[in-house]
């Protein structure tokens, strides 16, 4: 810090899969521009996705989101060409597939209906497996699996090694670790650079891409960003029951959607979108109980763990895949040294993801939709936020796409525009799962 530049053509705020994919894409788009990227933590990726299961799928039903993360995918395949030499090892890429099983028949419907929409959008990979076909080719989830969706282009990766990928192929970048308390510099209606504890940097251009912490840069800075955060959890053990394979694909359940994949060569990694409460917490922080949702992200994110987590998704699992007396899900190995993780889901708040009905009135909705666009009003200042539960998956492209917004580029598909503050709502932009 006693050598930071004074001056930048663009600054990033925020070091993770979405600020250093910014850098990367700019870096790609514009060759030499002056990039400087600010970090609060003393290692790049200290926010969301270091709870994450680092998983990608491309079988989503928005076609904004279907093209983001075809895209994306495709830059995790060709990581050599896209980074340079060795990146492939360090991202790690596996491509096991994801498996959602249906055990009832109402959900084996749905997953059918789930089908036809991601072919009628072009996604013909993703597969419905009858009883026998699940039966035929994953036997050991037993017998209770009457049907499943299968995307066999997807899978998981390194995300630390990923956004190091990212940060790596900008040399030139000057990256800035251990920054606390930065604010924007606007002055009349555009940005002029940041402040920071120890000077300023002055620059016409600036991402705000710091996850959660997105919303306290833009409090302090007299600015609002139109977003809610829940806490995540996840959990990562060392031990994996027998038959479950190490080539497995990613399991995810019926509602609430407990999924789990394998880690390493021995253990697994599990998580679901667990109904977090906020009640509990609405006089000690501000809560939109609509959203079970926090408005501002209250750290540290630890505090929001719940120690009953690990074992209720192992009952879940076990109920799901009926196993008993100890074996599969339910056998107690599973809760001996496991690490518990988590981080915040950033999502669009009311004013920014709702439906209107017949009536006229908004119904708002759980988006999945991140905002990639320039804020209004204040020249220069171009947002990455509200990843939720895919920033590291959606990461390349939405670096592309915040990557037009700062050099003043045409989007590079017409379809990220639904990426704006300006729409509030597509189509199959609910309950994704
Ligand atoms: C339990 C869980 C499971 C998940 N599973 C997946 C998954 O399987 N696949 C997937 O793609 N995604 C997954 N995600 C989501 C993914 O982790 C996030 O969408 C992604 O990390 C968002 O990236 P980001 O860069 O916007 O934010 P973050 O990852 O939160 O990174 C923000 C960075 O900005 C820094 N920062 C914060 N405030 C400031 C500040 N004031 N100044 C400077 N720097 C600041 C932080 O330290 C951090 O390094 C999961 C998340 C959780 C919690």
């Amino acid at each position: 810090m006693d050598d930071f530049p004074r001056s930048a053509d663009v600054v990033i705020i925020g070091g993770g899969p979405a600020g250093t994919a910014a850098l990367w894409a700019i870096e790609r788009a514009a060759p030499g521009t002056k990039t400087v990227l600010i970090e609060q933590a003393d290692r790049l990726g200290s926010g969301a996705s270091t709870a994450s299961l680092e998983n990608f799928r491309t079988c989503w039903p928005a076609e904004c989101l279907a093209a983001m993360m075809a895209r994306s995918v495709d830059i995790f395949l060709h990581a050599d060409e896209t980074f340079g030499e060795e990146a492939a090892k360090s991202l790690a890429v596996k491509v096991r597939g994801y498996l959602f099983c249906a055990f009832t028949e109402h959900h084996a419907a749905t997953l059918l209906a789930d089908v036809d929409r991601l072919h009628s959008i072009g996604l013909t990979a993703i597969e419905y497996l009858d009883a026998s076909e699940v039966a035929y080719r994953f036997g050991w989830v037993g017998p209770h699996v009457i049907a499943a969706k299968y995307d066999p282009t997807a899978g998981w990766l390194d995300s630390n090694g990923l956004i190091h990928a990212y940060a790596a192929s900008v040399p030139s970048a000057r990256i800035l670790l251990g920054v606390p308390d930065v604010r924007l510099r606007i002055e009349g209606s555009r940005v002029t650079g940041v402040t920071m504890p120890d000077g300023e940097i002055s620059a016409p251009r600036v991402v705000l891409a710091a996850g959660a912490g997105s919303v306290t840069v833009a409090k302090v800075s007299g600015l609002h960003l139109p977003l809610i955060v829940r806490p995540r959890q996840s959990f990562t053990t060392g031990w994996r029951h027998d038959p479950f394979p190490e080539d497995a694909p990613m399991l995810i359940g019926e509602a609430p959607f407990p999924h789990v994949r394998p880690e390493a060569q021995t253990g697994a990694i599990f998580g679901w979108e667990y109904t977090w409460c906020s009640r509990n917490f609405a006089a000690e922080y501000g809560t939109n109980p609509a959203h079970d949702a926090l408005l501002e992200p209250a750290y540290p994110v630890s505090q929001f763990k719940d120690p009953r987590f690990p074992s209720l998704t192992l009952a879940l699992l076990a109920r799901q895949f009926r196993h008993t007396d100890g074996a599969g899900f339910a056998d107690g190995r599973y809760l001996r040294g496991l690490h518990h993780n988590a981080g915040y889901y950033v999502y669009r708040d009311d004013s920014v993801a709702y439906r209107t009905d017949e009536q006229g009135a908004k119904q708002p909705y759980d988006s999945e939709r991140a905002i990639i666009d320039a804020y209004p009003d204040v020249e220069g200042l171009v947002v990455s936020v509200a990843h939720v539960g895919h920033g590291i998956m959606s990461s390349p492209a939405a670096g592309e796409i915040a990557a037009a917004h700062v050099l003043g580029l045409p989007l590079p598909d017409p379809l990220y525009a639904e990426f704006g503050f300006a729409a509030p709502w597509v189509a199959y932009d609910e309950g994704v799962l």
